[in-house]
């Protein structure tokens, strides 16, 4: 096959362990999964059945890049995420089941322009521009299940500039891993290479240019981002 173009560069993630790197398809996120978010946020967190929506694969970004500023937005937030990585696909997958798909995890942070979030709720508007953009989904090195099994208890944290802003549980997730895989799975056949941004807990909150991120979930490789100025061009 050949193409007119350069085909484009295929989006990954390191591995905590190797040099080789885990190719991504496709990055779906989960909305309002820890009920103390889904309160600070307004919503009622009771158990209405999770939603998603998705960022472009190339929004990913490896942990200890600085991001420029994005444009459009004066309200960028961090929302700290346990990431599932998929090794298996399939379609209507058994909660039972469902973690038979999972490659390994890893954290990464749903960055959210939350002012471009917000006016599309109120006017009904697509989110993909306030979650969508360019380098909206830095991702820590991921680690093998048969390294870390499948974390659903401990510490998930971030914190700007040294000062912990976000401080919860795994266990708090209102729909743990298997429901999240086996729910999603309804509504697309699931592939090797799909990323899952499981859901942020309380605390949320806006970063500027020089502020420095750091975050983690017990067990798993921290992340490290680093805002800087917004580009010029
Ligand atoms: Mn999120």
């Amino acid at each position: 096959m050949s193409f007119v173009l350069p085909p484009p560069p295929l989006p990954s993630v390191a591995l905590a362990k190797g040099t080789e790197r885990f190719a991504v398809r496709r990055i779906f996120c989960v909305g309002r999964n820890y009920a103390a978010h889904a309160r600070e946020m307004g919503k009622d967190p009771d158990r209405e059945p999770p939603f998603f929506f998705m960022k472009p694969a190339d929004a990913l970004v490896d942990s200890g890049s600085t991001i420029p500023y994005p444009p459009q937005t004066k309200e960028l937030h961090y929302e700290m995420e346990m990431v599932v990585a998929l090794g298996k696909g399939g379609f209507n997958v058994l909660r039972e089941k469902a973690l038979d798909l999972v490659f390994g995890y890893g954290c990464g942070i749903d960055f959210t322009r939350r002012d471009l979030q917000q006016q599309a709720k109120d006017m009904g508007r697509p989110w993909d521009f306030g979650k969508g953009f360019d380098r909206s989904a830095p991702c820590a090195p991921l680690s093998r299940v048969a390294e870390v099994g499948h974390p659903d208890k401990g510490r998930i944290w971030l914190s700007v500039n040294g000062v912990v802003k976000q401080d919860a549980d795994l266990a708090e997730l209102i729909w743990p891993i298997p429901d999240v895989i086996s729910i999603l799975s309804q509504s697309m056949r699931l592939a090797p290479g799909d990323l899952i941004y499981s859901g942020t807990p309380a605390g949320v909150g806006a970063v500027k240019p020089g502020d420095k991120i750091a975050g983690g979930v017990i067990g798993l490789t921290d992340i490290a981002i680093e805002i800087g100025a917004p580009e010029n061009n």
